[in-house]
């Protein structure tokens, strides 16, 4: 396994791999890496020669700088882990290798930048309009910036991507196909603890007693899945709404029961091909979310 910190350093080494006409798997993610991570990596290495990960927590797409500054660093752990399952190339650049000074100045003055798309036009349409995008401001902008920064300097022929961040993995596809980038993604099953709770990097600053409440996210997620053959969409949401608010730990953002593609509210089974119920809440200081298909 080799590190790349520098891009130029990085691609010099995968023209040569291009050269040879083996094709390239690519798992960007932000470390402190967990089973969840190695599960793409696993499904990256079957159908690829090389496989990339990179490891860079994203200052654009953080809209609380507490919770940027607090995100967990663990690059020589993540490394370990990345090795154990035969990861060939890690990149790991600081944020100078990223992001112009300009670029991060537009980030700290909350302005908006468009220029990652190349001059293109690229409108998410409603995608970022729900959920996380009304609660995080900014958030998939920054998502999408430094995806397509990392998708050029990678060129990867296939990306993998958690269906943990559901509506993350429809806007990169969104992304991807707006700006015409050749890349193939790939939505993932969420990996999850033997008692349900999603893994996430931030599972680490759960206290031992919101730890202990923190499966009732799934529970309550898998308990909406079975009860959909008997029960309307509106009291399925009332009934997750309950268990939720029912956790005096847990401050729920939203319970959403969303068309799998378009990611708007649906309040009848018929409305779309594939459901999705989402979930976003704040168990003590941490902001956890989740989803399941149904
Ligand atoms: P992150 O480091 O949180 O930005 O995540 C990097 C990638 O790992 C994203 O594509 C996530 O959706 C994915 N991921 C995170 N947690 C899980 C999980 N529990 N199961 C599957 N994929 C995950």
């Amino acid at each position: 396994m080799i590190i790349f910190t520098r891009v130029q350093e990085l691609q010099d080494h995968l023209n040569i791999v291009q050269d040879q006409q083996k094709t390239i798997g690519f798992v960007p993610t932000m470390g402190a890496l967990h089973e969840g991570h190695l599960a793409l990596v696993k499904i990256s290495k079957k159908s690829n020669d090389i496989t990339v990960c990179s490891i860079f927590v994203n200052p654009t797409q953080f809209n609380d700088p507490g919770d940027l500054e607090k995100y967990p660093r663990t690059l020589e752990n993540d490394s370990k882990m990345l090795e154990s399952v035969d990861c060939d190339i890690i990149f790991a650049p600081p944020v100078s290798e990223m992001y112009s000074a300009a670029e991060l100045e537009l980030k700290r003055q909350k302005v908006e930048d468009k220029d990652w798309t190349g001059g293109k036009t690229v409108d998410f349409g409603q995608l970022d309009k729900v959920m996380e995008g009304t609660q995080r401001p900014g958030h998939f902008n920054g998502v999408a910036q430094v995806v397509s920064k990392l998708f050029r300097i990678v060129k990867p022929n296939r990306a993998y991507f958690g269906q943990k961040d559901f509506q993350q993995l429809a806007i990169i596809r969104s992304m991807t196909q707006q700006l015409g980038l050749p890349v193939e993604i790939t939505g993932c099953p969420i990996v999850r603890e033997s008692d349900g709770l999603a893994m996430s990097s931030r599972n680490v600053r759960l206290t031992a007693t919101e730890r202990k409440v923190a499966p009732l996210i799934a529970k309550t997620l898998f308990s909406v899945k079975e009860m959909k053959e008997k029960h309307s969409i509106a009291e399925l949401k009332t009934f997750a709404e309950a268990q939720i608010t029912s956790e005096p730990l847990m401050q729920l953002e939203y319970f959403e029961i969303v068309d799998a593609e378009t990611l708007q509210p649906v309040s009848n089974y018929k409305e779309a091909k594939s459901i999705v119920a989402c979930i976003a809440l704040k168990l003590g200081s941490v902001r956890l979310i989740d989803n399941v298909i149904l």
